[in-house]
């Protein structure tokens, strides 16, 4: 009973004018198709203002409005002297209605820690922005038997102080470190075992019922390929894409073999 949730993070790449390229392919692809998913698009700042355009000002058809559009990230602050960051409020003037934090570039390569990442979805949460909160392990931690310690105290840490109410409107994407943008992607098993396990950790913390309802969205190398097997598993509900998703095609078929 959980939807699936397919969210496109562009990361740096895209433009206003690849961005009008993707979407205009896309809305003729999925055009009169029923996709029973969440469908949501993340690119870069300031391709924001054409995507909006492009989803809802432009008279753009029926299904545009079937995609939602995500930030990749968003401030901890409300305003002021913070040069480079980008305001919840901000975002909410371009329709944005998802924000992705706590991504594993952000955390090792920009210094994010868990406390953080903890006071964005916070920052979010007053805007009634959806994160799209990012958990996962590196090779290193995997090996050394660390998996489950490592998701544990990001899930913990991450969502200190978030009521069962915010919860409901927080979706996790696991994502293993060693499986994003390196074409391997984890076996089925491992996520799901994963997935299973992350569960396991918001009914610690929060009870079965919120535990049953949050939707886990899987990263790493996902491609139409491997979808349908990844998305077939019992606590895996949908996908966080990266390169796969640059492409319209494929990125349609990514949802439509994963649901
Ligand atoms: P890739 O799909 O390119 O491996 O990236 C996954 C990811 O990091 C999505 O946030």
């Amino acid at each position: 009973s959980r939807k699936p949730i397919f969210a496109a993070n562009w990361k740096m790449n895209k433009g206003a004018l690849e961005t009008e390229d993707f979407i205009k392919s896309f809305l003729s692809k999925t055009q009169g198709l029923n996709l029973p998913a969440d469908i949501v698009i993340a690119p870069s700042f300031v391709s924001l203002p054409k995507l909006a355009d492009l989803l809802h000002n432009s008279n753009p058809g029926k299904n545009a409005h079937a995609i939602q559009i995500a930030a990749q990230n968003c401030s901890e602050f409300d305003s002021g002297a913070y040069t480079g960051e980008v305001s919840v409020l901000m975002l909410r003037e371009f329709f944005v209605h998802y924000v992705i934090l706590g991504h594993s570039e952000r955390r090792s390569i920009f210094g994010e820690t868990d406390a953080a990442i903890n006071a964005k979805i916070k920052k979010a949460r007053e805007a009634n922005l959806k994160p799209i909160f990012c958990i996962g392990e590196t090779l290193a931690e995997r090996e050394a038997g660390k998996l489950e310690s490592v998701l544990r105290t990001q899930v913990t840490e991450g969502l200190k102080d978030i009521s069962e109410k915010d919860l409901s409107d927080i979706v996790i994407a696991y994502e293993p470190v060693w499986a994003i943008g390196t074409g391997v992607t984890a076996s089925s098993e491992q996520a799901q075992d994963a997935h299973a396990f992350v569960r396991s950790v918001i009914a610690d913390l929060y009870g079965s019922e919120p535990a049953a309802k949050i939707r886990i969205q899987y990263g790493g190398s996902v491609k139409p390929g491997n979808a349908a097997e990844l998305m077939a598993c019992p606590d895996i509900d949908g996908a966080l894409i990266g390169g796969a998703a640059l492409d319209p095609q494929s990125f349609l078929e990514i949802i439509k073999n994963g649901t």
